[in-house]
């Protein structure tokens, strides 16, 4: 769970009961700051004086706000729209995306008004009838690791549960599941995980939970009924990589049900990287060790227009080979989405 060092309530956000809510949570804990400010003042509250001390305060850092526009952003191919509960994350993974996305400091905000946003859902699901409409609770956030706190999740999933036309997932790296496994979401939810080895873990994604903590809490919300689904990624070819992609597929294959009551959903991807990731990462971890070394790797064009230097031809068919036998042999009832 998100525990920050300081919450920063916007305008506003205090005549919502969630607002009120996490006010009082945090007035009492005398480890955390509190600030009430302005939104375009929020960054003035936090400190640091280089990029990398801003990115640690950044992160360490929750703002209580409310979400003013209620224009989803879409979120092809997996959702419809993307379901604006957080956004930012409490993780500090060396290769995440959203180092060059969420500015210099990269606060966590949560927004207290759940119930305009599931009523603006409804709006955008009823213009799709008579099809079904998908949104995904983390396209720019991990909204599990601050479920304790807001129990939006929790809102959304119900919500969700009693409409035949929507559907609701999202993906994590946290476990934080307990508040949701006797929810009526009536299999409208696919929660995934984002799953890596040990060593991948350890070595770049700090502040996250351990793959053995995410793989038990995968087992809960299957055991609980919902679509489950891993994204192993992103997948580095290190030496010992086979042995521990294995050893981790095992250790899930153990822990999941036997039967469970829907297919396994399965995404491999392998690393990537693009120059501009590159040297956002070298400047928030100078030690990195993550490989990003362009001569070992092929340029291929992205559909942003700009390029990513992927593993070159021959080491991708290899560990596509790979994932493919190993997801074969462990997991006969699954629905593996690609290998790339
Ligand atoms: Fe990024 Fe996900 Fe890591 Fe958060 S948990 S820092 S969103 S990769």
């Amino acid at each position: 769970m998100f525990i920050p060092k300081r919450v920063i309530f916007e305008k506003g956000a205090l005549d919502y009961p969630l607002g009120q809510e996490l006010y009082t949570r945090f007035t009492q804990d005398p480890k955390v700051e509190i600030f009430e400010a302005a939104t375009n003042r929020v960054k003035t509250h936090i400190p640091g004086d280089d990029l990398s001390q801003m990115y640690r305060h950044g992160k360490q850092t929750l703002v209580v706000g409310i979400k003013k526009s209620l224009k989803f952003q879409s979120c092809k191919p997996s959702a419809h729209y993307q379901l604006p509960l957080v956004s930012g994350c409490m993780g500090q993974c060396e290769y995440c995306y959203l180092n060059t996305q969420l500015g210099d400091k990269p606060f966590v905000r949560v927004h207290v008004n759940v119930d305009e946003i599931l009523a603006q859902a409804e709006k955008y699901a009823q213009e799709r009838l008579p099809h079904k409409t998908i949104f995904e609770g983390a396209a720019t956030s991990d909204s599990l690791a601050v479920e304790p706190l807001t129990h939006s999740l929790a809102k959304c999933i119900t919500y969700f549960g009693e409409r035949d036309y929507t559907r609701f997932r999202f993906v994590s790296k946290y476990n934080d599941v307990d508040g949701l496994l006797d929810l009526k979401h009536n299999g409208h939810t696919e929660i995934r995980f984002s799953l890596n080895t040990p060593y991948i873990i350890n070595t770049y994604e700090h502040a996250t939970a351990s793959s053995k903590l995410r793989i038990e809490a995968s087992s809960k919300v299957s055991r609980s009924g919902y679509p489950v689904g891993f994204i192993i990624a992103p997948v580095f070819m290190y030496p010992n990589w086979k042995e521990e992609y294995h050893d981790l597929l095992v250790n899930l294959k153990h822990e999941l049900p036997e039967k469970p009551p829907h297919p396994i959903i399965f995404e491999v991807i392998s690393h990537r990287y693009t120059l501009r990731a590159k040297n956002r990462i070298t400047q928030i971890f100078p030690e990195t060790s993550l490989p990003m070394t362009e001569e070992e790797r092929s340029f291929k064009y992205g559909q942003f227009g700009y390029g990513k230097y992927v593993y070159p031809k021959e080491q991708l068919a290899d560990m596509k080979a790979f994932f493919t036998k190993e997801l074969d042999d462990l997991f006969p009832y699954k629905d593996v989405k690609y290998i790339i």
